[in-house]
């Protein structure tokens, strides 16, 4: 059997970097910038005033105290957004707004707490400091710095910073297109009426939701009957959207497994057994004339969520444009002991509690007590998965075990 690292090394081996591209900003968000972002322009742009006040020569006020306040004749009235330029003298002062330009010959601005609020004159009851209440030009960017660097996720913080040195659109990776298919003539869709023998098909929403919470633009298909023909035909008409084709289903050793029987044939497609638990029957390849990866989960459920975390999410990220790294692992006690085949590493269902105060010595791992690869419910709410290496096959409670930390929803 395979290693589970060397499958994912041999996916990845498949996966293509991305091409960046020019996206609106609109739709940036979340993508992977694909080159540094250097400002064009200072940031502030131009001095103006940090508080609603008046802009003034300080040294006009260096006598002015609560029982002799300096009254000074308000030359102009500054909104922020002011396009006139203006400028004051010593011995006279202008009314400013927060963000307005500050007036040429004004070296303060006196905040309007400090003063009778006057529109004609104003009376100014205490001294200020030069340079009070003013932002100056290039004081948060110079122009020519580097403000995002490649490689860099676009988050709401960083969406702020393109936006205000101007850029309207920028060079990332786009979202991959992730086409999901499930294969099962078992299978109804959630809503209708089940016959007998049939389920609700569950895989192709939770693989969707997984693809979509790991930045990609997912589009569920749904799923196909085991008909070899019509799955063939269904991927060769989904390939057109895809950069990446998850299946689920169909790839195991019995009678009916559909996946494996039609793009078994292709060449391209691999069929493995990974030393894994959940999850060993496993395939990967590419399908079409663009040679579009197909990447081929096994139909119980535990199995394909498992799957899709240890082995698709690499090469998402890849396609992202981000490093292929694994999920985050972290070391946490065990609170019951778990079992694990010989020679295959288990990835088992589990809620890591965080510590209160911080320390790792004392975050615990709960095992769910329904580990088959068909018992669902544990994944709902589960956080982590606990690793039980290859060669281990049963860990006491208080064991401390290696934990992979489930992507958190965003
Ligand atoms: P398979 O890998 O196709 O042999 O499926 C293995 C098990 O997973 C069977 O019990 C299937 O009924 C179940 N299964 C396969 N696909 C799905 C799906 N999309 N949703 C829910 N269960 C599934
Ligand atoms: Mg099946």
């Amino acid at each position: 059997m395979k290693t589970v690292e060397q499958h994912i090394t041999d996916i990845l081996a498949l996966i293509a970097a991305p091409e960046p591209t020019e996206l609106d900003l609109l739709r940036a968000h979340g993508t992977v910038l694909a080159a540094d972002v250097v400002s064009p322009v200072d940031l502030p742009g131009f001095d103006n005033s940090s508080m609603d006040g008046y802009a003034v020569c300080a040294a006009d006020l260096d006598q002015a105290a609560p029982d002799a306040p300096v009254r000074l004749p308000v030359v102009a009235d500054i909104p922020a957004g002011d396009a006139t330029p203006t400028a004051v003298r010593p011995g006279l002062c202008a009314r400013i707004m927060t963000g307005a330009p500050l007036p040429e010959g004004a070296d303060a601005v006196v905040p309007v707490e400090w003063t009778d609020g006057g529109t004609a004159t104003v009376a100014v009851d205490r001294p200020v400091r030069v340079g009070n209440a003013i932002r100056r030009a290039g004081d948060d960017v110079r122009e020519g710095t580097t403000v995002l660097r490649s490689g860099v996720r676009l988050g709401p913080g960083e969406m702020g910073v393109l936006a205000a040195v101007g850029r309207r659109t920028v060079p990332v990776y786009p979202r991959p297109r992730v086409v999901v298919l499930s294969t099962g003539e078992e299978l109804v869709e959630p809503g209708r009426p089940l016959g007998h023998g049939q389920i609700w098909e569950s895989n192709s929403f939770m693989i969707a939701a997984a693809a979509r919470e790991a930045g990609c633009d997912v589009h569920r298909h749904g799923f196909v009957g085991d008909d070899p023909a019509t799955v063939m035909e269904t991927l060769e008409g989904l390939l057109g959207r895809a950069d990446v084709v998850v299946t689920t289903g169909g790839v195991s050793m019995g009678a009916y497994d559909v996946v494996k029987e039609v793009l078994g044939r292709l060449g391209t497609v691999e069929f493995t057994q990974v030393a894994v638990q959940p999850g060993k029957p496993q395939g990967f390849g590419t399908v079409g004339p663009e040679g579009t990866p197909i990447i081929t989960l096994p139909g119980n459920p535990v199995s394909a969520y498992v799957s899709f975390q240890v082995f698709v999410l690499p090469a998402l990220r890849r396609l992202r444009g981000l490093a292929p790294r694994s999920l985050p692992t972290t070391r946490a006690v065990l609170t019951a002991p778990v079992a694990s085949p010989p020679g295959r590493r288990s990835y088992l269902r589990a809620v890591l509690s965080e510590d209160t105060d911080g320390a790792t010595a004392g975050r615990t791992v709960a095992p769910a007590s329904r580990q088959g690869s068909h018992q669902l419910s544990a994944l709902a709410g589960a956080n982590a998965l606990v690793v039980v290496p290859e060669d281990t096959t049963e860990l006491p409670e208080g064991a401390v075990v290696e934990v992979v930390r489930l992507p958190e929803l965003p």
